[in-house]
């Protein structure tokens, strides 16, 4: 049964039972307007309350139910919505916990509304690349105003019911509560059972609908929202409610609904669901495979990245062991934590206590000894493999048996590091991203070696600490880097081939990656890939120079911590300014290579760049270093700014077609010895897709 009914005195109890999060499928919404009915026709019944379970009123639509006939079958949300409002005794919604999309239309239909304080009330369709589809969008601003509700529906971020209570005016909650929320809507039941006519949120006026109260949600989307279509779509709709009868508002929003339901952006970003979804699986690691338990952990090194891995610990409430080689490396990275919580509480985010109880769990060492208790040790200390090779055999002497032991190696292979210790099957990669406290990507690289609890282990203690876990095996920069330095490759031909660093970036920005190539290595540091080259020279005298990179590093330009890089920017301010300097410096490259520059168009741009990672994704996809063409694209989305909404550049091949990439591949690369990547040429030739 999908619902339940009961009763208490004279109130029908309608009590939603779908689990794991009350989905609005069709047997739920049947199970409404039938519970409904038998309280409509009841003589012993004088009202309802509608509830979920605890915890979770209902987190809207059924997504197993997504593609299937199951979705539109009758009644459709609208039609038990409007059964709610049309109703001749009043409903009252009884909420505690998620009430989320469809669930928050349901109850806008109920006449009455109490909630649990601490519920989270939210429309997140935009997040799959639509709009509310029964109402939410005509009936949120009638309740909360509609500058409140276009920020909510345009981010798709939640409030508590705490929150939208203390909002001047508001008419959604008639009661907020901390205790029994279903006693709480049966009290209100009882008292308001004869109150005729009975409210409706479609009767009521829309407040804050002008122009000048919308202005933030405008900005905000014009800042973030770049090229992302239902978040745009969304602001109009609420726009519609201040200026139009309820019904017509419907209509407006069933029709958005639709469209954006048939385009590409939402099938990319239910795409970019299921895709992080399906990356929890590793195909053939039994289901039953336990991880281990993991209540400490240490940090072998308190650089850069040690210092932010262990953030996310002690973010979780994970006591920190963090392990340096100098007092003094020690003391800087215990005091760059320290401002980075700052930081925080200066932003309003963390409290001072908060800070304080987080560098409680940390314990600073410079004694291996120290890491004989943790559970887990994340090495990040210098790429270089004689440190690594030292680090674990220490390790290996020191670490309690069954303590899994992870490095956060960029490029290193990590079954040469598991080979120096007795116990490879603990050893695996956790490679963090910078900084590693924010970005939520983490590639989990498994080793040959490597053991199905432990690999398990990883990706349960990633979900703890809110990473995105990738699976991926050993080869030169795992997925994503491996990637990217073909991305980097393009960007450098189309800058030797006549394009500009600002053509570049912007025609990459407005594809919709977060940044483009350049302004990325200006914010990352030229001087980085700058030191890698000059050792692979003196390694390899006759290997190629990148002559524009490397005049520009000369010229001291690392980006934006020196003030100029691929751009100029003023002092103190992040935003790039194209430079006459690197102009003279492009323009003298083509005099003296005689390559006049040619002009490329936006298109072409993003082709060159976007296609050369799917050539390399396609690689890594046929060699089996990725699990799954989603996983590639839950790389990209996660860690490397590529646009959601396009679904990651596996997905977007589909969308293009392998056939139209690999032609265009051979034209960018003629005469330059490139061969594709054997998979890209069979799906080509077969029309098939790689997700
Ligand atoms: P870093 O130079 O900022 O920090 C390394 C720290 O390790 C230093 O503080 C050093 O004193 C300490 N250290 C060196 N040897 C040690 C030892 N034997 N025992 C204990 N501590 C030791 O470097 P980083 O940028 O934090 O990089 C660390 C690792 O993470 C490298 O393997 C790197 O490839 C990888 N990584 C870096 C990034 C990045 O963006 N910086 C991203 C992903 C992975």
């Amino acid at each position: 049964m999908s619902t339940q009914y009961s009763v208490v005195g004279r109130t029908a109890i309608l009590r939603l039972d779908n689990p794991p999060v009350n989905g609005l499928g069709h047997a739920t919404r049947q199970g409404i307007v039938q519970g409904l009915h038998r309280a409509l026709d009841s003589d012993d019944v004088d009202a309802v309350v509608l509830t979920g379970r605890e915890g979770c009123f209902s987190a809207g639509a059924d997504i197993s139910e997504f593609g299937t006939p199951r979705t539109t079958a009758a009644p459709p949300l609208g039609d038990v919505i409007a059964a709610l409002e049309d109703a001749v005794k009043p409903v009252v919604a009884a909420i505690d916990g998620t009430c989320f999309g469809g669930g928050l239309e349901l109850a806008l239909g109920a006449h009455y509304r109490v909630a649990t304080s601490g519920s989270r009330i939210g429309l997140p369709e935009v997040n799959l690349g639509l709009v509310p589809g029964a109402g939410g969008t005509q009936g949120l601003p009638r309740v909360v105003s509609a500058d409140v509700a276009a920020d909510m529906i345009t981010s798709g971020a939640p409030r508590t019911a705490r929150e939208l209570a203390d909002l001047q005016g508001q008419r959604l909650f008639d009661r907020v509560v901390d205790g029994d929320v279903i006693a709480a809507a049966v009290e209100l039941a009882v008292e308001i059972a004869a109150v005729r006519p009975l409210p409706r949120v479609r009767d009521l006026s829309v407040e804050n609908a002008g122009a000048a109260s919308m202005n933030a949600v405008r900005e905000r989307l014009r800042r973030r929202g770049r090229g992302f279509l239902a978040p745009a779509a969304a602001l109009a709709l609420v726009e519609v409610a201040g200026t139009t009868p309820f019904e017509e508002g419907l209509a407006e929003e069933r029709k958005t609904f639709l469209e954006l339901m048939d385009g590409e952006q939402s099938a990319a970003l239910r795409h970019a669901f299921f895709a992080e979804r399906a990356a929890r699986k590793v195909p053939d690691v039994p289901r039953e495979t336990a991880a281990r338990t993991v209540d400490t952990v240490a940090v072998i090194g308190a650089g850069t990245m040690g210092g932010g891995i262990a953030m996310n610990f002690l973010d979780a409430g994970i006591p920190v062991v963090i392990v340096e080689s100098s007092q003094e490396a020690l003391d800087r990275g215990l005091g760059i934590m320290r401002r980075n919580y700052q930081h925080q509480v200066d932003k309003g985010k963390l409290t001072p206590d908060g800070l304080e109880r987080r560098m409680a769990l940390l314990t600073p060492t410079l004694d291996y000894a120290d890491v004989s208790d943790s559970d887990l040790v994340i090495e990040a200390a210098f790429e270089d493999m004689d440190v690594k090779r030292s680090v674990f055999t220490r390790l290996d002497q020191v670490a309690k048996p069954g303590a899994v032991l992870a490095s956060n190696t960029s490029t290193l292979d990590i079954d040469a590091i598991a080979a120096v210790t007795g116990r490879p099957a603990d050893v695996l990669g956790m490679h963090f991203f910078s900084p590693a406290n924010v970005m939520k990507l983490l590639e989990i690289v498994r080793g040959a070696d490597t053991a199905d609890d432990v690999l398990v282990t990883a990706m349960a203690v990633g979900q703890r600490i809110g990473k995105t876990g990738v699976v991926a095996r050993v080869c030169d920069g795992f997925i994503g880097n491996r990637m990217l330095a073909k991305y980097r490759d393009a960007a450098m031909d189309l800058l030797r081939s006549g394009a500009t660093p600002a053509e570049i970036d912007s025609a990459a920005e407005n594809f919709g990656f977060a940044m483009g190539p350049f302004r990325t290595a200006d914010l990352a540091g030229n001087d980085i890939g700058w030191a890698i080259r000059k050792r692979r020279y003196a390694e390899d005298p006759g290997m190629p120079r990148e002559e524009i990179s490397d005049a520009l590093c000369d010229m001291g330009r690392f980006g934006q911590k020196t003030g100029a890089g691929w751009y100029d920017y003023e002092p103190g301010s992040r935003q790039a300014i194209p430079s006459p300097v690197v102009e003279d410096l492009l323009a003298s490259f083509h005099e003296k290579r005689g390559t006049k520059g040619r002009t490329f168009e936006a298109d072409e741009i993003v082709q060159r760049l976007v296609f050369a990672l799917i050539d390399e994704g396609a690689r890594i996809l046929e060699e089996g270093i990725a699990l799954r063409a989603s996983d590639i694209d839950v790389v990209y989305i996660a860690g490397y700014g590529f646009p959601r909404y396009r679904g990651g550049p596996m997905f977007y091949a589909d969308t293009v077609g392998a056939a139209q990439v690999l032609a265009r591949l051979r034209r960018f690369h003629e005469g330059d010895g490139w061969e594709p990547a054997p998979l890209l040429v069979e799906l080509a030739a077969e029309a098939g897709t790689f997700n």
